[in-house]
């Protein structure tokens, strides 16, 4: 809860307009809230999308149901993909991290704000030029995009998720964008989860960056919908019969809700039940966990 809060004061900030949430303080005009009725008629659900963090795992931990869920996704032979914000791993690492929780979940099905991004900027500027700050899963996802890594007059300054910025990298990073460089980032997170207490994302070093240039990079990872275009591209799917599955009504649903998607909030992670109304707009479905999706996959 509380570091909820602290990640939507800060998203504001970042991502200031257009502001995706109700304000803060009482419902005064209560919502009905969701009572998953009136919602079958979008049809059968042929693909699905889902997040990693508080819908399959908790602190590298199954949430319960989980493993069902993913086995019963793989034996329908449904395309499904997994999608986390996190930029820091290949997806050979989150697989691998996946398997170790007791979730088979193959390379190819995790689509991960690092590939998007590479996905984006390969689109809109073919072997093009980046300055990165960020691990393995931005670097790789780059240099399969046939970028190339600078800090030689690049076209892009692009932030990702890492455990060891540095004010050096920070500094080349502001004179770049000062220089004409364009700013992307992969994710608006401001703080991480940890067992030892909140750690500053790509969105609080972003903020950073922007403090001292006056400019706002281009955020790709959830909310902004692209994420969820590019990972319909990726399975083949269309809008009217994929489903995303989420634990955040600011990040998962939201995104699903603007790329048309019918979109399931299960309560096993950052949004509570009694949150839901607050917002402007409402899930499909609302399910206790990803246990209550075995049957409907
Ligand atoms: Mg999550």
């Amino acid at each position: 809860m509380r570091r909820a809060r602290i990640y939507d004061r800060c998203h504001a900030q970042v991502n200031a307009p257009p502001p995706r949430q109700g304000p803060p303080g009482p419902v005064r005009e209560k919502i009905p809230a969701c009572d998953n009725e009136g919602m079958s008629e979008r049809g059968p659900i042929e693909y699905w999308l889902s997040d990693m963090d508080g819908v399959l795992v908790h602190e590298g931990r199954p949430v319960p149901g989980a493993e069902e869920f993913v086995r019963r996704l793989a034996a329908s032979g449904k395309p499904f993909l997994v999608l986390t914000n996190n930029s820091i791993y290949t997806r050979r690492d989150l697989s691998a991290r996946l398997a170790a929780a007791g979730l088979a979940v193959p390379a190819e099905s995790i689509w991960t704000s690092a590939l998007a991004t590479a996905r984006f900027l390969a689109d809109q500027r073919p072997q093009g030029s980046a300055y990165v700050i960020g691990e393995a899963g931005l670097t790789t996802a780059l240099h399969e995009a046939e970028f190339v890594l600078t800090d030689l007059d690049p076209d892009y300054v692009v932030l990702g998720e890492t455990r060891t910025y540095s004010f050096s990298q920070i500094t080349r990073a502001i004179r770049l964008i000062e220089g004409g460089a364009r700013f992307v980032a992969t994710n608006p997170d401001p703080v991480g989860p940890s067992p030892e207490g909140s750690l500053p994302a790509c969105g609080a070093v972003a903020a950073m960056i922007t403090r001292a240039t006056g400019v706002e990079p281009y955020f790709i990872g959830k909310p902004n919908p692209l994420m969820m275009r590019t990972a319909l591209n990726r399975v083949g799917g269309h809008s009217e019969s994929t489903a995303m599955i989420g634990d955040r009504m600011d990040t998962d649903i939201v995104a699903g809700v603007e790329a048309g998607l019918e979109t399931i909030l299960v309560l096993t992670g950052v949004t509570g039940k009694d949150e839901i109304a607050r917002f402007p707009f409402r899930p499909s479905r609302v399910v206790d966990s990803v246990a209550d999706l075995v049957d409907l996959v």
